[in-house]
């Protein structure tokens, strides 16, 4: 068992304040509509927070995807863009920083993450084989049930329990991964889908000992190891802070150690790359690269620009070394690290250890007298809304879907609501507002009723479904 998470920043910290390393050259007017209003916007949107309009939102934590501020650096990237069809000079830089940074051979761009899981699910995965992975993630599952593959969850079991303090949540269950493969045999598993962080279990980080001892796995059964690096900067930083022998390493030299027991990645650089728009696919080996630069083609545009305008590709470019800084992450870890701390101060359920993007609310503790089907968490990001203008995402029953084969919900342990942060916009006085915000919502926890849903699209149901609230 590894040692207890510190409580404080990191020993170069030691208990003193954190403050970012940038200070403010722009600003965007944001306000907080009358309540009236607030009911209004919630009713047209069927208490779904995707569907409000975002001039209607006061503190926007609904995701920290695409919603980052971009530096100086990267504005000033957008001027060099080079917008040739085919051989764009801004392909070449960032070709070159996913090269040095974490170490992969071949690399195509995207036009988001989606548009590599899509790739490398097609090309990797036979109809009939299973994906073990350390939790589902909505869109990683879907592309991988869509080519005709099963994802088996092989996370640790404490990775399901909100209050346990596992500093390594995110990490894989390495003897269900192997019961896995000896049951259907390691010709039947497409590879390990291993994410880093583990967003849908609270941004919960995978240790070095994990993916090392993961990888040891996957070389004893022959089976190959992909990984989702959307968050592993993010990642990294848990490792330097909490894994023995990393304290006095940098950021990105532990990430590069991560993407270097795998044997292929994919990211949404919309998150930890910094850029509103933008994703990619790394891989080692050629034939796979091979069909992946072929693939790309047909979906997202030439494999030199996969979607993305040149000027996106320079940004990403920028945008991925400032987030492999030690001083910037402390300071994004930090913010996230501040509210979570206000809200356990006033004993609020929210999911702990503390991860790396977002507070998880607890719903489950939140609203013990609401089943599941009455979508305690949805309920509880209308709730945020209406007291506050603060927009949150649920993330359980309704982003769980349905069973492909039952046609059931999925019941997962966790009903959890995500204030997401997005990455060097908010200030800490935004963090009060909201904590308070929270605060208020749970000293009124009683009155909810919960919702009932009254639409329901096929695919990831959380994007567009519809509620209304249930009054007895
Ligand atoms: C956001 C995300 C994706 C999908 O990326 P998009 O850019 O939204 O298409 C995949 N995996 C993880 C872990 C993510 O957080």
């Amino acid at each position: 068992m590894p040692d207890p998470i510190p409580q404080t920043m990191g020993q170069q910290f030691g208990r003193r304040s954190w403050a970012e390393p940038w200070k403010i050259k722009m600003v965007e007017p944001i306000r907080l509509l009358p309540r009236p209003e607030r009911e209004r916007a919630l009713a047209e949107a069927g208490y779904n927070t995707f569907l409000l309009r975002s001039e209607d939102v006061y503190i926007d934590l609904l995701t920290d995807s695409g919603t980052s501020a971009m530096s100086d650096r990267q504005w000033a990237a957008l001027m060099l863009g080079d917008e040739a069809y085919a051989g764009s000079r801004n392909f070449y830089n960032l070709e070159e920083v996913v090269r040095t940074y974490f170490g992969y051979r071949y690399f195509v761009p995207t036009h988001q993450g989606r548009g590599a899981e899509h790739l490398i699910s097609q090309i990797a995965i036979r109809p009939g084989q299973y994906v073990p992975g350390n939790m589902y993630f909505t869109t990683t599952r879907l592309h991988q049930e869509l080519a005709g593959g099963t994802f088996v969850d092989v996370i640790v079991d404490e990775a399901h329990d909100p209050t346990h303090l596992h500093p390594f949540k995110g990490n894989v269950d390495l003897d269900k991964l192997e019961a896995l493969i000896r049951r259907v045999g390691p010709e039947q598993v497409a590879y390990v889908s291993l994410a880093a962080t583990v967003n849908m279990a609270g941004g919960q980080p995978v240790s070095m000992a994990n993916v090392r001892a993961v990888r040891e796995l996957c070389d004893r059964h022959g089976v190959r190891l992909f990984l989702d690096a959307t968050r592993v900067a993010e990642n990294a930083f848990f490792i330097q802070e909490r894994e023995p022998g990393y304290a006095d390493k940098p950021i990105a030299a532990i990430v590069k150690e991560f993407c270097s027991y795998t044997d292929a990645a994919w990211m949404s650089a919309k998150k930890d790359g910094l850029v509103n728009i933008g994703g990619w696919l790394a891989l080692n080996d050629w034939d796979l690269f091979e069909k992946a630069r072929n693939l790309v083609v047909v979906y997202e545009g030439l494999h030199t620009y996969g979607g993305l305008a040149g000027r996106d590709m320079e940004a990403m470019a920028v945008g991925l070394v400032e987030a492999l800084q030690d001083d910037y992450m402390a300071a994004r870890i930090g913010q996230v690290r501040y509210l979570g701390e206000l809200l356990t101060r006033w004993d609020i359920p929210i999911v702990q250890p503390v991860g790396g993007h977002a507070i998880f609310l607890d719903a489950k503790r939140f609203y013990p007298h609401l089943p599941q089907d009455r979508f305690p968490a949805q309920t509880l990001a209308a709730e945020l809304y209406l007291d506050s203008g603060v927009r949150a995402m649920e993330r359980g029953i309704v982003s769980a879907g349905r069973d492909p084969v039952t046609g059931d919900h999925r019941y997962p342990k966790l009903e959890l609501v995500r204030l997401t942060i997005p990455r060097r916009v908010y200030t800490q006085a935004h963090m009060d507002v909201t904590g308070e915000a929270v605060k208020a919502v749970y000293e009124n926890r009683e009155r909810a009723r919960g919702l009932r849903m009254v639409y329901e699209p096929q695919y990831l149901r959380f994007f567009q479904a519809r509620f209304e609230p249930i009054a007895d």
